[in-house]
């Protein structure tokens, strides 16, 4: 007799449970979007502990028969494909027929539903994929599904689950989603007798936007709008200077379906290209319609993966899109230019057709009436270029090119600085003995406002005077983070900060991280905070924009912060606010006094973010390229 034998229905439906219920969320997603497709105009979800302990999905919906009820517990039952040829077609969020009893096999299931309105319905209770009772009962038209103790049976999977604060954060992630593709459902979500979403049904997008993350958000947002013969593309992008620290804050949406794809989100910030700081990301919700026969949803179990047979166009369509929303943003402020540094990037965008930019210089000594000339001259050359000053060299084809300073060999350390940002920082933390010398510069001038020229014996150096700026504000704010606390400053009218449930959750379990570095934060009802004391110290006008960020990285960060953490990313954030930008006349004072602070850092080669601060060429290099010596 032959070893292969065919398994049982129950060991089937508890091995696909293994890959279409990863965790609560996925029950949550798959019994959601059921009744999404049953067209309920009202879900509303229940969880206790994160979802571990109970599920509850209450829709309006169709409901089913009651043949139908217990079929739809078998494997491959569905009623959303009839042939294979729907399969290139899905106009439906389900359609593999696995959910129902793959939640059934791991967990102890209720389903209550009705077809009318009779009054009457059919019940069946299913505990680990086994049904124990079958029935009728009063129900009213649409389906009531209760899921208990999830994974009770499969305690490998079981152990895997992780805070109730992290599963509840992936129910409630995905529920946003799912409200910002169908505004017209009302939606709610309730955790342990606490409701962290109410949509109203009927609602559009950006009502679901405001209700998701905030009013004062939803007004931030610029609506676009395109269509093509393939795609029609519609949402809300949010403007240049409202951004996250990651990408959470993408929802695409396909076909009704939300998804991930890398390759979109890359076309959307492709869109951005140059509008948004390194690191930040915008809040995007595009709704993307189709043909069905131009995706295919089939790619993995959860549906969340698609691939698109046109990618390439799609993802050109989108970008351009993004373009044109954000390039008429930009238009409409051209005659009263903001001058919050916020708005630096737009400005450097614009700034190519315009006079530099002139801000405070915090850093330099007062000294009024500098010698001007040496700026005028650069200032006086032609402005249509923008080209490195890389690329002018001659020979530029290699040799000639510039190298950092660190890694020349009369001034490295042996290797201890590249350049990178983790070891720069390490090398902060820990300044060694050994540290190199940094050279004694005399400033020559400036270049487009944006690099200084310097020179010594041993050659030329070229200074980024903004990554400059910002690695000796950071020095300084890493040491001030370090004792922040006598010299926090009560606020008169205080700031407000507005959160999603979810997020106002991880903050609220690390106000006290937040207290060591100075920064006092209050519940204020709802998911709102006040900020009652920060340290006088922040750089003035981005305190808000500084603390709303700092609780951006507590969120982000789902396994927890450490306080050193908290304060060097803190004090990454208010050197760069604070720090002066490209395009930025310097006088010659002002040079020598950057360059004099500069080399008085523990690292004076990578700004914070671990780019490069000087760049050199020797004069042996300059004499090669001008052929003085072979
Ligand atoms: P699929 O959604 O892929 O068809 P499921 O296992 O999720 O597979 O559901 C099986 C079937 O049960 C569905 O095709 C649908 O006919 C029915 N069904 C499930 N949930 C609901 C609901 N909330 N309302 C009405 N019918 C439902
Ligand atoms: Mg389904």
């Amino acid at each position: 007799m032959g070893n292969i034998k065919l398994l049982d229905e129950q060991i089937a439906n508890q091995i696909a449970a293994g890959e279409v219920v990863e965790r609560p969320s996925s029950v949550v997603k798959e019994l959601v979007e059921n009744s999404i497709d049953a067209g309920a105009t009202r879900i509303d979800v229940t969880i206790e502990e994160g979802g571990l302990q109970l599920i509850r999905i209450v829709d309006n919906g169709s409901g089913m028969e009651s043949d139908d009820c217990e079929l739809a517990f078998s494997r491959h039952a569905t009623s959303k494909i009839q042939s294979g040829k729907d399969l290139f077609a899905i106009r439906t969020l389900g359609f593999r027929g696995e959910a129902l009893p793959s939640i059934a096999a791991v967990s102890k299931l209720t389903c209550i539903t009705s077809s009318d309105n009779t009054g009457l319905g059919r019940k069946l209770v299913i505990h680990g994929g086994r049904i124990l009772d079958v029935g009728e009962v009063t129900a009213s038209r649409g389906t009531d599904i209760t899921v208990s103790e999830l994974f009770y049976n499969t305690p490998a999977r079981l152990k895997y689950m992780k805070t109730v604060q992290t599963e509840l954060g992936h129910v409630s992630d995905y529920m946003y989603r799912l409200a910002l593709a169908h505004p017209q459902i009302a939606f709610t979500l309730s955790h342990n007798g606490n409701i962290l979403l109410q949509t109203q049904s009927g609602s559009n997008m950006l009502q679901a936007i405001a209700a998701i993350y905030g009013t004062a958000i939803g007004k931030q947002m610029i609506a676009l709008e395109g269509s093509n013969l393939d795609y029609t593309v519609e949402g809300f992008i949010s403007k240049t200077e409202l951004t996250r620290s990651n990408r959470s804050g993408i929802s695409l949406i396909i076909n009704g379906r939300y998804v991930r794809n890398l390759a979109l989100n890359a076309a959307i910030l492709r869109g951005y290209h140059t509008l948004l700081p390194i690191n930040r990301f915008p809040i995007v919700v595009l709704q993307i319609t189709m043909d069905p026969t131009l995706v295919d949803v089939n790619v993995h179990p959860s549906k969340l993966e698609v691939r698109f047979s046109k990618e390439v166009e799609l993802m050109e369509f989108v970008e351009t899109l993004i373009k044109s929303a954000l390039g008429m943003q930009v238009l409409i402020p051209h005659g009263a230019m903001p001058t919050s540094s916020k708005n630096q990037y737009v400005q450097e965008q614009l700034v190519l057709s315009r006079p530099p930019v002139l801000e405070d210089t915090s850093y330099a000594p007062k000294q009024e009436q500098p010698i001007r000339e040496t700026f005028r001259y650069n200032n006086d050359a032609p402005r249509n270029s923008q080209t490195p000053a890389t690329n002018q060299m001659p020979g530029s084809t290699g040799q000639g090119l510039p190298r950092r300073l660190a890694d020349l060999p009369f001034e490295s350390p042996k290797g201890t600085i590249k350049g990178v940002a983790e070891e720069s920082r390490n090398f902060l933390a820990a300044p060694t003995a050994e540290a190199p010398q940094f050279p004694t510069l005399a400033p020559i001038g400036q270049l487009h406002g944006t690099y200084l020229l310097a020179q010594n014996e041993s050659g030329l150096f070229l200074i980024d005077q903004h990554a400059a700026h910002e690695r000796m504000n950071y020095e300084y704010y890493y040491e001030k983070f370090g004792a922040p606390s006598p010299a926090s400053q009560e606020l008169l009218v205080p700031l407000t900060l507005e959160f999603t449930p979810s997020e106002a959750g991880h903050i609220v379990d690390k106000l006290i991280l937040l207290e060591q570095v100075g920064v006092f934060l209050e519940g204020f009802g709802g998911n709102s905070f006040i900020v009652r004391a920060y340290p006088h110290w922040f750089p003035a006008g981005e305190e808000k924009a500084i603390i709303e960020e700092m609780c951006e990285l507590l969120i982000a960060e789902k396994k927890g912060v450490e306080l050193a953490k908290l304060r060097e990313k803190s004090a990454i954030m208010c050197s760069c606010k604070a720090s002066i930008k490209a395009n930025h006349a310097l006088s010659i004072a002002e040079m020598e006094a950057l360059l004099d602070r500069l080399g008085k850092c523990n690292n004076p080669y990578t700004c914070p973010h671990g780019r490069p601060i000087v760049v050199s060429f020797s004069t042996y290099e300059l004499e090669k390229m001008f052929k003085r010596v072979m």
